[in-house]
């Protein structure tokens, strides 16, 4: 492996931060798109509220955090305080209630990882997937949709890497590669420690937004209109952080030792987490923590196989932007 730590940018490297842009607001949704996502929560939450008086919908994940491409599927969840069914059940349940309301392709998986009923809305078009008290979810989904009010280079940041990793085929969980939602996260982390930062650490401030869910305390500071000016003392622009993202995966990250953890804002020991042994299916080869389930790695997905292929693809990014002479195009070629 070569080793590349003190190479220069490139003379031109604030030249493509206009294409950059462009690319990240042709990625961005409409706003009557995001319109069209409300009407159909206030629609499915008024059809559900029949039968369960006392159950909401929420809006989570892409769709919510504003990290979403336009035309991605919604995430849904159902909180419910529901004693006498399980899980399966209310999946059921909710299947009917949606085919009795006239929505489409409704289909129950009661039996996957994450236990979802699927359905398709004719009037919007939108498909949706909902889920069951998964509220950890929702609660993470506001966290990076405050971090992206802060300073619009995370929006994106987030933006172009997800559809770098899109593109490349390294955003394929099933497949060993990282969730779009643990790209958001090293993003944040990136930023968290640029100098001068460009995002502070919420979690480590004094909390102003407070839940328990599933015995997990989450705790933040949530008023970030407070914090619009954080990032201005560094004027990088969105081309240079996105090398400077790349060349940080590609050849700086310590992989044998680090964790990345946008809750303490720094890098952490792998050590002091003990997750330096493979324990089940937990191989801990590109370690992220999840902010709140912090026993969680994000990176436990990737194996010994699929590591190799994604720092090979962090390297090929990181030496596009470095030299190819049009950085905007080759880099987002289809894998
Ligand atoms: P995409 O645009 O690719 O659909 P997304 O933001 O919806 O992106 P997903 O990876 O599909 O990202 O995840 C949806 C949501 O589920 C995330 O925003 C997050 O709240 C939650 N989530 C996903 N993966 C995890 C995980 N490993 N641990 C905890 N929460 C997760
Ligand atoms: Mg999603």
């Amino acid at each position: 492996r070569i080793q590349r730590r003190n190479i220069q940018y490139r003379r031109d490297i604030d030249y493509f931060a206009p294409k950059l842009i462009a690319i990240f607001e042709s990625l961005v949704p409409a706003d009557e798109e995001i319109a069209k996502q409300k009407q159909l929560i206030n629609s499915l939450n008024k059809l559900i509220s029949r039968e369960w008086p006392h159950a909401r919908l929420h809006l989570y994940g892409s769709c919510a955090n504003s990290f979403g491409v336009s035309n991605s599927d919604i995430d849904v969840c159902l909180s419910i305080d529901e004693k006498e069914l399980g899980k399966a059940e209310i999946l059921l349940k909710l299947a009917d209630i949606l085919e009795a309301g006239n929505l489409q392709n409704v289909q129950a998986l009661t039996r996957a990882r994450v236990p979802i009923v699927k359905m398709m809305d004719p009037e919007t078009g939108l498909s949706c997937d909902i889920c069951i008290n998964n509220l950890l979810a929702v609660v993470n989904t506001k966290l990076l949709k405050d971090y992206a009010m802060i300073d619009p280079r995370l929006r994106q940041l987030a933006f172009i890497v997800k559809h770098w990793a899109k593109s490349r085929r390294v955003n394929e969980t099933y497949q060993g590669t990282l969730s779009s939602y643990a790209y958001v996260i090293m993003c944040i982390h990136f930023l968290q420690n640029r100098r001068p930062a460009i995002l502070p650490c919420l979690q480590a401030m004094e909390a102003t937004y407070v839940v328990r869910v599933d015995n997990i305390d989450c705790a933040f500071f949530d008023d970030v209109d407070k914090l619009h000016a954080f990032g201005a003392r560094n004027r990088e622009s969105i081309s240079r952080l996105l090398w400077a993202f790349f060349h940080y995966w590609a050849y700086q990250h310590d992989y044998t030792a680090d964790v990345v953890s946008i809750r303490t804002g720094t890098l952490i020991s792998k050590h002091s987490k003990d997750w330096t042994r493979r324990i089940g299916n937990d191989r801990h080869l590109i370690c992220i923590e999840d902010p709140f389930e912090t026993s969680h790695d994000l990176g436990r997905v990737v194996d010994k196989f699929t590591i190799k292929i994604l720092r090979e693809e962090f390297e090929r990014a990181a030496n596009i932007l470095q030299y190819d002479p049009n950085p905007t195009v080759t880099l987002f070629e289809p894998y």
